[in-house]
């Protein structure tokens, strides 16, 4: 065995060590939030689906007949001739729905900001960030060389305390949050985010990755980020912003410029999904009241969000939970560090329009059984 594969044999032997070893496992959905998972059937609470969308019979109708009419591929990057005619339709939407000058659809959310991050700031450029932000934000700043703070979650006392402290030394300054955080479903203080951009002459950021349908928009962001891949039940990211910020996006974001666009079928579900999510009240108010329910059966806080996490502290602990559930035929991810910080692995439960009550409280019942002995 070589050096350098050895190396990699000790981290894999590591994670397995800790109880952070991932493998991925096929999964198989089979109508209403089930799923087959090595050969068993489970009532899934760990999906981003959130409204049930991808499988509409009108999403999928709208997919099948872009395909039909557009081909399975774009063919080309979207500045060479991959432009279709669907991005313009669902750009429109988007910032109609945003109520912004402009909107522009990347291949994901991932690259999404990582391709915006990475085209607004630079070397002489600063970024404070919520201390909870995805993943793929810091990836993002990191590869656009900027300085970068992050302030305490949701804490725009500390935000400000950063703004008074570092903006004069910097050039521009980009401020980063989450509309619903991912991993905790807590919502950010968007208004005042907007406001202390403003006052202190920055841009600001969101990623709405959770929030499509869900929060409300705010074009006094600069740029609104997010995703098709949740909510919408399709695939892509988005920003919405002004005209001026979108052309340079558009001349400088490597992600936008060097990747091929997207499938007609994605853009076309995407069109009908937010078509749906515009009309379907019931549908979209649905998660938060399942949520709302589970947590009030638990007594736990409701995070107002249709994400709710339970919080157990030790990745063992999070992956026993998980499998008790699943045993009595529950998905329910365990999520662990790094993902999360440390001591804090938890469950995190996602309500869906799929759900029924009558599940939500069975499944309440069970957690609370399981959690309490
Ligand atoms: C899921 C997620 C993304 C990535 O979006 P994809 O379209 O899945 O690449 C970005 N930001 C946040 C906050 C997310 O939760």
């Amino acid at each position: 065995m070589s050096a350098s594969e050895k190396q990699i044999e000790q981290q894999i032997t590591e994670f397995q060590n800790n109880s952070s070893f991932r493998s991925i496992q096929e999964v198989e959905r089979v109508g209403g939030a089930y799923v087959i998972r090595n050969g068993e059937k489970l009532l899934s609470f760990c999906s981003n689906d959130y409204f049930g969308l991808s499988s509409h019979p009108a999403v999928i109708d709208a997919s099948i007949q872009a395909t039909q009419k557009y081909g399975a591929g774009a063919g080309a990057s979207r500045l060479i001739t991959g432009s279709h005619p669907l991005y313009t339709k669902l750009e429109e939407t988007l910032s109609g729905l945003k109520q912004t000058e402009s909107a522009i659809v990347f291949g994901s959310g991932y690259l999404a900001n990582l391709g915006i991050i990475q085209a607004l700031v630079g070397k002489n450029d600063i970024i404070l960030a919520d201390k909870l932000s995805h993943a793929c934000i810091i990836d993002g700043i990191k590869l656009s060389g900027a300085k970068f703070f992050r302030f305490k979650h949701n804490d725009m006392c500390d935000l400000e305390n950063s703004l008074k402290r570092y903006r004069n030394k910097y050039n521009n300054c980009l401020i980063i949050s989450e509309s619903i955080f991912s991993m905790d479903g807590d919502f950010a203080s968007i208004d005042k985010i907007a406001e202390l951009a403003k006052q202190y002459d920055s841009w600001s950021m969101v990623d709405d990755a959770h929030g499509l349908g869900i929060t409300n928009p705010n074009n006094k962001i600069s740029l609104q980020v997010g995703t098709f891949s949740k909510a919408a039940g399709s695939y892509g990211g988005y920003v919405c912003c002004n005209k001026k910020i979108a052309d340079f996006l558009i001349n400088k974001s490597r992600s936008l410029i060097y990747s091929t666009a997207l499938p007609p079928s994605a853009l076309a579900a995407s069109i009908k999904s937010l078509e749906i999510i515009s009309k379907d009240h019931a549908r979209i108010k649905k998660p938060l009241e399942l949520a709302e329910l589970f947590c009030s059966k638990l007594n736990i806080k409701n995070t107002g969000s249709q994400i709710v996490p339970l919080i157990v502290g030790t990745e063992n602990k999070a992956l026993d939970l998980s499998k008790s559930l699943e045993d009595k035929g529950y998905l329910v991810t365990a999520i662990r560090p790094p993902t999360v910080s440390p001591g804090t692995a938890r469950l995190r439960f996602t309500f869906s329009s799929l759900h029924t009550e009558e599940q939500v409280k069975q499944l309440a019942n069970i957690v609370s059984s399981l959690w309490t002995s």
